[in-house]
């Protein structure tokens, strides 16, 4: 593939006929227009003809890719006309919140068709998944321990499994499946495709892609190699949970106070919803469709232009073609899906010499896409805190500051003396001149949004070789040096088993699972290894985070020497008689 032939594919520029032209199905294609996807993401566009004519593939992509839709939509293909109702696809991922995220997503695809999907994960009464499985399914996607769980009791039939995937390779050989995935391999002797998706490759992986795959095609969106530049632009990032985004990008707007912005979101859908949402906060913000005529686009940009409106929300799609001087900002809404098409995002500012900026708003897991972009554009993005409501109120009494300033310099102050003279003898002028600042500032529209949003701190840098480094887990030894301990307020009482608590601190502070451990469950409460640099970003991450239906307080763990009674009492019981559901190995070992 040429350079530009590879730059027109990220940002969409072919007209190729979008998912249409890959050759899926009606149904899905529908599914697809509904969720207001206008295009396929690079990685689909690679994979998904691939996985329709039967092949194998070994896939490096990261999460924020849209790698899910990538396997997901040619599995849903194996579906209809599959025998009975035996699983024609499994899928491994290595949390129960991917179980479910991914199986969330083979539902909004796949439900015009009828497809029925269940996860399956450690954690969950086993009964409720066997009824589940026992009523007919299609697609399985499960956490490697419980899938075992399942192919041991007959649950799980693999008879009719045509594709296999492995989501997310790397973090569940950190999670010390390896064994558990290998069983499921060797499981399945029949013919089938298998996909393998990771976002790192290390040895291990290609051990495992060269005995159970057969000439995989290898995709690879991570590419370095494109030049590209993000010319004379101010690149900075906040990590906010998805929640907390709309009021994230309104407390930066405000400080950033653009003269003009232009907001990339993912799906025309998410256009709607945060052109809404933004206007109920009280911004002046215009969808752009792709379906407008150029009436309606010209009409749309001159409220831009003239500043009656502050936001244009678009997709890439929507903004194809656009060009307006009055540009200050660009936002991405969410980390684009490539690299590519970031670069080409933020050239609508800073063109001609000005000063532009680009804000992008990342979830704790998408922080890798941001290293991909950086890697590209060889230039830094900075992770910057999100404006705290002190900031903002800092920021607007200093331009309250500044416009009482300039006013002391008019000439006409003296009209005003009628009202400064019939207040006197009422109040020192102190408190009249603090009266009227208060109405100024108020009425210069300064009012402030007072929700929390969660802090979120960059993720320490790391080489990119990060197998390299290593783990505490596998090796069995003592934690490494820069290893914190949490003390989470729940233990094998309320049912807490390792990954529930990996899981769940993966997803709420954006650390991997490798970076997670030792951890030792006892009756009451657990004790979780984390780096020590992130310790107190975790605890704040997992404030009100509920775990298997219970809130536990999470905070510092203060050890008391080797010989705790508590240490002792974890060699001894842990995990004697039960099998952590799967997750055996690294967790078994008495770790410390
Ligand atoms: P993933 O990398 O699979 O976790 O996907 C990241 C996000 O992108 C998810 O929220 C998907 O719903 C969304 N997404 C996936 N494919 C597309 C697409 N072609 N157009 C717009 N959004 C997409």
């Amino acid at each position: 593939m040429d350079e530009q032939q590879e730059h027109d594919d990220a940002v969409g520029t072919t007209d190729d006929g979008g998912f249409a032209a890959l050759g899926l199905r009606p149904d899905l294609l529908a599914a697809l227009e509904a969720l207001g996807y206008e295009e396929p993401t690079p990685i689909q566009r690679e994979t998904i003809p691939h996985l329709l004519a039967g092949k194998d593939l070994l896939g490096q992509a990261a999460t924020g890719t849209g790698k899910t839709a990538a396997f997901a939509l040619p599995a849903l293909e194996l579906v209809p006309g599959s025998r009975g109702d035996k699983p024609v696809a499994l899928v491994l991922v290595p949390t129960r919140e991917l179980a479910m995220q991914v199986s969330e997503a083979f539902f909004r695809y796949g439900k015009d068709m009828g497809a029925k999907c269940v996860p399956v994960y450690g954690g969950q009464p086993i009964y409720r998944q066997l009824q589940a499985l026992d009523r007919g399914v299609n697609i399985v996607v499960g956490t490697p321990g419980r899938v075992i769980d399942h192919i041991g009791r007959g649950s799980l039939p693999l008879d009719a499994i045509r594709m296999l995937v492995l989501d997310e390779a790397d973090e569940m050989l950190d999670m010390g499946f390896a064994d558990d995935i290998e069983s499921i391999l060797e499981a399945i002797p029949h013919a089938h495709q298998t996909v393998l998706f990771s976002a790192t490759m290390p040895p291990r992986i290609n051990s495992i892609a060269k005995r159970y795959q057969t000439d995989p095609v290898k995709i690879n969106v991570v590419r370095g190699d494109t030049k590209a530049s993000a010319g004379k632009v101010r690149q900075m990032a906040y990590v906010v949970p998805r929640s907390h985004k709309p009021a994230a990008l309104g407390r930066v707007l405000d400080i950033e106070a653009p003269g003009g912005a232009l907001v990339f979101c993912r799906t025309r859908t998410e256009v709607d919803q945060l052109t809404e949402t933004m206007n109920a906060r009280g911004y002046r913000a215009e969808a752009l469709h792709g379906g407008m005529d150029q009436a309606q686009r010209d009409r749309v940009m001159n409220r831009l232009r003239d500043g009656t409106a502050e936001l244009l929300v678009a997709t890439d799609v929507a903004a194809r073609g656009l060009d307006v001087d009055t540009l200050t900002h660009v936002v991405n809404y969410d980390v684009p899906s490539a690299p590519e098409s970031y670069v080409h995002r933020i050239g609508r500012v800073g063109r001609a010499g000005r000063e532009g900026v680009a804000i992008t708003l990342a979830e704790p897991r998408e922080q890798r896409l941001l290293q991909n972009i950086e890697r590209l554009t060889k230039q830094p993005i900075k992770i910057e805190k999100v404006p705290s409501v002190a900031d903002l109120r800092a920021a607007q009494l200093e331009q309250t500051v500044n416009s009482i300033r300039e006013s002391l310099g008019a000439d006409d102050l003296e009209e005003y003396y009628p009202v400064l003279h019939a207040l006197r003898g009422e109040a020192d002028p102190r408190t009249i001149a603090l009266a009227v600042v208060r109405l100024y500032h108020e009425a210069a529209g300064n009012t402030v949004d007072e929700t929390e949003i969660p802090e979120y701190t960059a993720r320490p840098e790391r080489k990119f070789d990060r197998n390299d480094e290593k783990r505490v887990r596998d090796s069995g030894g003592a934690p490494s040096a820069g290893t914190a301990f949490l003390y989470v307020g729940l233990g094998r009482k309320a049912g807490i088993r390792p990954n529930d608590l990996v899981g769940s601190i993966a997803n709420e502070s954006g650390l991997t699972g490798r970076e997670i451990g030792p951890i030792r469950i006892t009756e009451t409460y657990s004790v979780v290894g984390v780096p020590e640099g992130r310790v107190e970003h975790v605890i704040h991450a997992m404030k009100d985070v509920i775990i298997r239906g219970k809130n536990g307080s999470v905070r510092r763990y203060v050890d008391n020497g080797p010989q705790s009674g508590e240490k002792r009492a974890y060699e001894k019981k842990s995990y004697g008689d039960k099998k952590p559901y799967g997750d055996k190995k690294p967790y078994g070992k008495k770790t410390y």
